[in-house]
């Protein structure tokens, strides 16, 4: 690889990354945000225009909303709050066995899943990393890359160890480029090139699971009393899911089975010219039965049918200097409506702790953590796919019973719930490391909004001291790059808290002194209820800008008490990520 590597033009970037989807480019605007010098490069001459992915999960809104991109996404998005099933009977055909609430979350600030088709996610985050100053470099692919052998050019932060050639499609006899970076980010999907050239193997499930997806506006005569909810369909022959989406569109899942012959046995290659979306809107229209669901032909917006299979990549980086993000380090069914959630929140992930290694503000270490927090909720994830799997195909099930098996499935919707954690990602719990410290004491539960390390900040809502403005806690861990460091002060007004604020307040003084700047925010939130409070009753550390400064006197209900804080107060760090570090 590296002979061909050295023939270009050479240039330098701190991170280069390889695809434009949402795992790409919400590590771009993560970097960019945080002051690094990141190109993003695409094969492809377009952001994608319709269909792909198409559930936002909840933790995912919020991850939006901490980039200030949540409003973009739900002005025109559709909004799913229950989901329903449906199984079929002999002689009547498919048969509404439930319904439930789709978001069981106590603390989701979005309790619903926002459904849109893929290209809007990346518009919204293309027009915000343009606003940094960084241009999605499309149609560019890369044609090599050679990863630096030599270890004590890999342990220097200062240099550019990876050479990847690169070549803009657009210009028949256009030079190559070599780009010489710190870092490479594969963000290039399910069939990544970064991958397959770096040879990272894919490990789980070998079989291929055949899936259709279509997208279309139903015509008004199509009775189907659930079309507006999360449909999960156990047809006679077939098992379908039902997502309703944005300007009163649905799409369709349809899982093929092996026996439609659409995959060649010989080369595992999926024959999709024996598909078309009539095909499949015939198969809706026997599952659907007795109800009606049709279109017509001007209505379908996009099709596609692909296999895939439920695995994960072996590492999800190569010797702390490659690393992949989303679909090119985990494949699975889109029946858990997980794919761009993840992708987004690998990316939400990875970015910050690139950002500080490359700043000189951690050391590599910190960059081991993306694999230890990523790829074992990717495993989870599987998991969840597998089990989803089960409850939700009838024929699976037929063929376990079949088989003697003495099986207790779940339902969907019991699946669904049971993974709720997973599939809204909001209560996604790292794991200790060095940077989720383990607080023995701190770590027990005993509320849905209890703070614990490792986990997000549950939003709730304070007042800002200097205005008496309502403020979502949520809202200032924003995703800028910074930890914040929470001080929940206690009661201000009392001689003993004020004591012990001034030693924290000398403290801290001493701590932010050794720290780069701009490293730290900090927040404090006073205890107290009391009206004559003002934001200069805390000393000037505590209350970096008028701003900064907040109480506990918001009429939705106590904060300290819904966080398990005592009115000794508390100090919490939350990482870049919104996640809590230290208590
Ligand atoms: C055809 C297709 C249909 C899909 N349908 C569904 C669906 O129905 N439901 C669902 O939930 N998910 C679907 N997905 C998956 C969904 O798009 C992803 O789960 C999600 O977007 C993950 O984001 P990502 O950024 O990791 O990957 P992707 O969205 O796949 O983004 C990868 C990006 O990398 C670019 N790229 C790829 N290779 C190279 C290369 N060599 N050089 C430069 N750029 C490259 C691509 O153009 C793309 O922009 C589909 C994906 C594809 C490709």
């Amino acid at each position: 690889m590296s002979s061909t590597v050295e023939s270009s033009t050479p240039s330098k970037v701190d991170v280069l990354v390889i695809g434009a989807g949402p795992a790409g480019l919400t590590c771009a605007l993560g970097l960019a945000k945080a002051g690094v010098n990141v190109r993003i490069v695409d094969h492809s001459p377009t952001k994608v225009q319709s269909g792909h992915a198409d559930g936002v999960m909840p933790r995912t809104i919020e991850v939006l909303q901490s980039h200030g991109l949540a409003d973009a996404l739900l002005k025109d998005a559709n909004q799913v709050y229950t989901i329903s099933n449906y199984n079929y009977e002999a002689d009547v055909g498919i048969k509404c066995a439930g319904r439930v609430t789709m978001i069981n979350e106590p603390t989701a600030r979005y309790p619903f899943a926002a459904t849109q088709n893929q290209g809007v996610m990346e518009g919204i985050l293309g027009d915000a990393l343009l606003k940094e100053g960084a241009v999605i470099e499309r149609p560019v692919r890369p044609t090599a890359i050679d990863l630096s052998t030599d270890e004590n050019e890999l342990k220097d932060p200062d240099a550019y160890p990876i050479k990847v050639r690169v070549k803009k499609l657009n210009e028949e006899e256009a030079a190559e480029e070599l780009v010489h970076a710190k870092y490479v980010v594969g963000a290039d999907g399910a069939h990544s090139w970064v991958r397959r050239a770096l040879n990272v193997p894919m490990e789980g499930e070998q079989t291929a699971h055949v899936w259709a997806a279509i997208d279309f506006t139903p015509t008004p005569d199509s009775n189907f009393p659930d079309w507006r909810n999360i449909a999960t369909v156990n047809a006679k022959d077939v098992g379908i899911m039902l997502i309703p989406r944005e300007g009163g569109k649905i799409r369709l899942y349809v899982e093929l089975g092996s026996e439609d012959g659409l995959v060649n046995a010989e080369s595992g290659r999926l024959d999709s010219a024996q598909f078309s979306p009539d095909r499949l809107l015939e198969i809706a229209k026997k599952a659907f039965a007795p109800f009606v669901l049709k279109t017509t032909p001007e209505n379908v917006e996009w099709w596609t049918v692909y296999v895939i299979g439920q695995r994960v990549a072996s590492t999800f980086s190569v010797k702390d200097r490659v690393f992949i993000a989303g679909d090119a380090c985990h494949t699975h069914s889109p029946k858990g409506g997980q794919g761009m959630n993840v992708s987004i929140n690998d990316a939400h992930n990875l970015a910050w702790k690139l950002a500080y290694t490359i700043r000189g503000w951690a050391g590599t270490s910190l960059l081991d953590t993306y694999e230890f927090e990523r790829r074992s909720f990717a495993l989870e994830l599987i998991a969840f796919d597998k089990w989803f799997a089960e409850g939700f195909s009838a024929k699976a099930r037929a063929k376990l019973i079949a088989e003697g098996n003495n099986v207790d499935l779940p339902g969907p919707l019991e699946a669904f719930r049971a993974f709720s954690s997973v599939t809204t990602g909001i209560r996604i719990r790292y794991a200790p490391s060095i940077i989720t410290a383990t607080a023995p004491d701190k770590t027990d539960e005993n509320g849905p909004y209890t703070l614990t390390v490792g986990k997000r900040l549950p939003p709730q809502v304070v007042l800002r001291v200097a205005d008496r403005r309502p403020v979502n806690v949520q809202d200032l861990c924003l995703s800028n790059g910074r930890f914040k460091l929470f001080v929940f002060t206690g009661d201000v007004l009392s001689a003993d808290d004020i004591q012990s604020l001034n030693k924290l307040t000398t403290d801290l003084d001493a701590l932010l002194s050794e720290l780069p700047k701009g490293l730290l925010e900090v927040f404090s939130i006073i205890k107290a209820k009391d009206d004559a409070i003002t934001y200069m009753d805390v000393p000037q550390t505590l209350r970096p800008h008028w701003t900064s400064i907040h109480f506990d006197g918001h009429a939705s209900g106590p904060v300290y008490d819904a966080y398990g804080i005592n009115r000794e107060g508390a100090l919490v760090v939350f990482r870049p990520d919104g996640i809590s570090g230290n208590f």
